[in-house]
């Protein structure tokens, strides 16, 4: 049964509850149904999910996963919302609603536990309607934190998506382009203009689903090395690659040419026209 509550309704849930909408946690919450269906079917839930959900709010998401979904871990930073979750979800028996930050969450240890106690749950997925200010490091963690999860469907400002799904040589292609597409592959679920959410935020959202690869798109000598180029190589936008990577493992201009070249790059591109096969030789050559 949905749960989803329109403008009106959702002001009056919030001020009955003495609760404001706080802008620094990102508090823009949805009131468009067909968008929470997309969302849901965008990400595929099934019985045998155990969803993790980022920032419930008062829950409009949360009870349509719950529709579907073995189990929902649903983690709130905000600790005034939590007493409307515990109404807005009453009865709901495959909901927990956890009080933290998901930047500190032990996110492994919560599907581990879960797994523990419901022997059914086979697959994890995280879904979200993300606080837009804290989008980039929230992404980063869940893909640095090695979790055990298929996939992981989040709405976040367009801008954003775009530099995520852009392509080599695009102005929107950057170092987290590069990250997200090495550890997944990304399906765009839905456009949200800004009239879909009480309050109104400034910009425009879109969903995307990012399924994690089971095999990586390039086999790396050195992760670490590979990430510490692309941040060098994107750091001054403006300058060549030649000039990003002198000093790179104090390397001189010249031995970063004459490297450069000897992989058949022209060390006066610019990084941002590298695509990722040509980040992995370059950081395959420095990790030797
Ligand atoms: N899911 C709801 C919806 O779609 O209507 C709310 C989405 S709202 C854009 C983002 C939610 O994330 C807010 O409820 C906010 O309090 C919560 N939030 C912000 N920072 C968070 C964090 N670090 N950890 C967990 N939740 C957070």
């Amino acid at each position: 049964m949905s749960r989803s509550f329109n403008e009106k309704q959702i002001k009056q849930i919030m001020s009955m509850n003495n609760a404001g909408f706080s802008k620094k946690l990102g508090q823009n919450f949805l009131t468009d149904f067909g968008v929470i269906e997309d969302i849901v079917f965008g990400a595929g839930v099934t019985e045998a999910d155990h969803v993790i959900e980022i920032g419930p709010g008062i829950g409009v998401l949360t009870s349509e996963i719950a529709e579907y979904a073995g189990l929902v871990t649903a983690v709130e930073i905000d600790k005034k919302l939590i007493p409307i979750l515990k109404q807005t979800l009453v009865g709901l028996e495959n909901v927990e609603i956890l009080n933290d930050d998901i930047l500190k969450t032990d996110i492994n240890k919560l599907i581990n536990e879960a797994k523990g106690k419901n022997p059914g749950l086979k697959n994890v997925k995280i879904i979200g309607n993300l606080p837009y200010y804290i989008t980039t490091p929230i992404i980063m963690k869940l893909l640095e934190s090695n979790l055990p999860a298929e996939s992981i469907t989040i709405m976040m400002q367009k801008e954003v998506a775009d530099r995520l799904t852009a392509e080599a040589g695009k102005k929107a292609y950057g170092a987290i382009t590069l990250a997200v597409q090495y550890y997944c592959t990304i399906e765009t679920i839905v456009q949200v203009p800004a009239d879909c959410f009480v309050p109104k935020p400034k910009v425009d959202s879109t969903v995307l689903r990012l399924d994690i690869r089971k095999e990586k798109p390039v086999d790396l000598v050195d992760e670490t090395v590979f990430f510490e180029i692309i941040k060098a190589a994107f750091g001054q936008r403006r300058k060549t690659l030649l000039n990003c990577l002198t000093g790179y493992k104090e390397l001189s201009k010249e031995a970063t040419s004459e490297l450069l070249s000897g992989l058949g790059i022209d060390p006066v591109r610019r990084g941002e026209t590298l695509t990722i096969e040509e980040y992995a030789v370059i950081a395959n050559e420095l990790a030797k």
